[in-house]
């Protein structure tokens, strides 16, 4: 392609309201421009891209076996009701209603639709397994659409599901996934890691997430150095050991700190570090006989929602109590709760438990216990994970320590088991010629995100550097003042149609612009090749060549330029 004939709408200043690295660059690039909040126009350029990624994930799938399939993004309510996700799934689905008054949705991924349409056409175990996928056009109504297209409210997914007649066979389909996103992303060239995942409102059992590595990531994941062992923070467990410290000698005082609520108030008020601090959280239970739930973490430690929702006592999601409720039930500022004497449920968080001569709050405004220990002073409460992991805990598998990376989820798989199959009854005849639910598993990736997320992985001061495989062009040529010079401009043509006739795609930059100009704009859209012709160049029979990521250049003889880029990008 010719500049002259594209729209390279890039940019020298940084657009105000993007705050990540990614989300400037797609802007400044000329990849993207935003229409309404969440909701983004692909220019050329970046649709390039986005294109490559969807060919790519769609010629592993085909690979592996999965069969393409296209769905309608709009979706009628009832078979949202079957599944009995009208209700549940909340806000981010957006309804709709037609001219008949028949309500619909816009899909935020396609259970429901895939699971109707296997229910009507596969009868028999002799079907399966079978896996379809789709790469499409997904609406959710994101809280906060934020980061360009990394959250966007419409985004492009690859989403899949398989069917199967039992769980041996869900497994190998999982397993077969869990190798096809290995391969999608390394043919991209990204840097990643696959995680054990929570499996949040989609339910089901086991589930991985796979992320690209970023600094910039909005989840947290562990990894141990010493294993294999990675998980999403969210799930990541703590090492759950319960053996109770009882070695502290210190007298129980209660003491005043006036003012003192935080953790970190009282821990410079007393002197000590707060891992010798015990904090308690109130939350609300899940029935009306335990309304209330005290949580005891230690004071350097942060409360995980995700394992706190889980347990039976706690109302799921997570909410707080809040300070009037608490003043009516404590008769204390939130700062000063303590477990001594505390009438309600308590939950402690294992680390609590090796904790000796501590401090919590006493129940009463301005005052804390110090010198507490477990047994002598309080009974050893219900014990549970409800922390995060940090970086050099020990590591679940009991193999070294952990190390917490941030990482852009890119995709996810995870085991449905019979979730949507049972709800809305989508059975097959088995073997025995028996009526059986068809267990199912689902697989998605985040096609446009992976194009935000590959650019928060690769980029310098002077714009983005695409991996090899998704560059919208593998290679720039720019002429020097072709438009001075007929001789250079028919080397330049000449050059320009040996690429294309070599299947290379290059871009020319024809512009009448000035070096410097073509230049930065091949950096800033991050082109990995970029040929340099002038004149001399001509003279001489040579051609400049730089990579993207190297400051050197080095000159190529031009009658092998094409034949030596070929190597390099095989
Ligand atoms: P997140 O935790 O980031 O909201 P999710 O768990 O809701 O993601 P899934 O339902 O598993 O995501 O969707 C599959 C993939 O779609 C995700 O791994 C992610 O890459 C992508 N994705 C999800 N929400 C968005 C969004 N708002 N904008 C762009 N991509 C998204
Ligand atoms: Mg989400």
């Amino acid at each position: 392609m010719r500049t002259s004939n594209l729209l390279l709408a890039t940019t020298k200043e940084t657009p105000a309201d993007a705050s990540i690295v990614s989300h400037q660059l797609m802007l400044r690039a000329g990849l993207i421009r935003k229409l309404a909040a969440g909701l983004y126009s692909w220019l050329p350029l970046g649709l390039r891209v986005l294109r490559k990624v969807e060919h790519i994930v769609r010629d592993e799938m085909n690979k592996s076996g999965a069969q393409e399939v296209l769905m309608p993004m709009v979706q009628p309510a009832t078979l949202w009701q079957e599944s009995e996700r009208w209700n549940k799934y909340g806000a981010e689905l957006l309804r709709i209603e037609d001219r008949h008054h028949n309500h619909f949705c816009l899909g935020p991924t396609h259970e429901e639709v895939i699971t109707d349409l296997i229910r009507n056409e596969i009868r028999s175990y002799k079907q399966l397994p079978a896996t379809f996928y789709q790469i499409q056009t997904k609406f959710r109504d994101e809280i906060r659409p934020r980061f360009g297209i990394m959250r966007a409210r419409e985004f492009v997914m690859k989403d899949a599901y398989s069917f199967h007649s039992d769980a041996a066979s869900l497994s190998e389909t999982y397993t077969l996934m869990h190798q096809t996103y290995h391969a999608i992303f390394t043919r991209i060239g990204l840097t990643f890691r696959a995680v054990e995942a929570d499996s949040g409102s989609i339910g089901g059992k086991r589930s991985h997430e796979f992320h690209v590595l970023a600094e910039s990531g909005e989840d947290a994941i562990a990894f141990s150095k010493q294993s294999d062992y990675a998980a999403n923070v969210e799930l990541a467990s703590t090492l759950l050991d319960d053996t109770v410290n009882t070695s502290g000698k210190a007298v129980l005082q209660k003491i005043p700190t006036p003012d003192q609520r935080s953790i970190d108030e009282v821990s410079q008020f007393l002197h000590i570090p707060p891992q010798q601090c015990i904090k308690t959280l109130l939350v609300k239970g899940a029935t009306e006989v335990t309304p209330v739930i005290a949580l005891l973490l230690r004071g350097d430690h942060e409360l995980n929602t995700i394992k706190a929702e889980k347990l039976d006592l706690i109302a799921s999601p997570l909410r707080w109590v809040d300070e009037q409720d608490i003043q009516e039930i404590i008769h204390c500022n939130a700062g000063f709760i303590g477990p001594i004497g505390l009438s309600i449920p308590i939950i402690a968080d294992y680390a609590t438990l090796q904790c000796s001569d501590f401090v919590c709050g006493a129940n009463e405004d301005n005052m804390h216990y110090q010198g507490v220990n477990w047994e002598r002073d309080l009974p050893i409460p219900t014990i549970a994970d409800l922390r995060n992991v940090q970086a050099n805990d020990p590591s679940p598998d009991g193999k070294g320590v952990l190390e917490i990376k941030r990482g852009i989820e890119v995709g996810h798989i995870f085991q449905l088991g019979d979730t949507y199959s049972k709800a809305m009854q989508a059975s097959i005849l088995n073997e025995q010629g028996k009526t059986t639910i068809m267990t199912m598993g689902c697989y998605g990736i985040g096609i446009s995100r992976v194009v935000a997320a590959s650019i928060e992985q690769n980029y310098d001061e002077k714009g983005i550097i695409w991996p090899l495989a998704i560059a919208p062009f593998q290679i720039v040529l720019i002429p020097m003042n072709m438009h001075k010079s007929q001789r250079l401009r028919t080397a330049i043509e000449d050059l320009y149609k040996a690429f294309i006739d070599a299947g290379m795609e290059i871009l020319l930059d024809d512009r009448k612009e000035r070096a410097g100009v073509m230049f930065s704009d091949a950096d800033l859209i991050g082109i990995p090749h970029r040929l340099v012709l002038g004149e001399r160049g001509l003279d001489k029979g040579m051609i400049e060549h730089k990579t993207r990521t190297t400051d050197t250049t080095e000159e190529i003889p031009l009658a092998q330029i094409v034949t030596i880029l070929k190597e390099k990008l095989a």
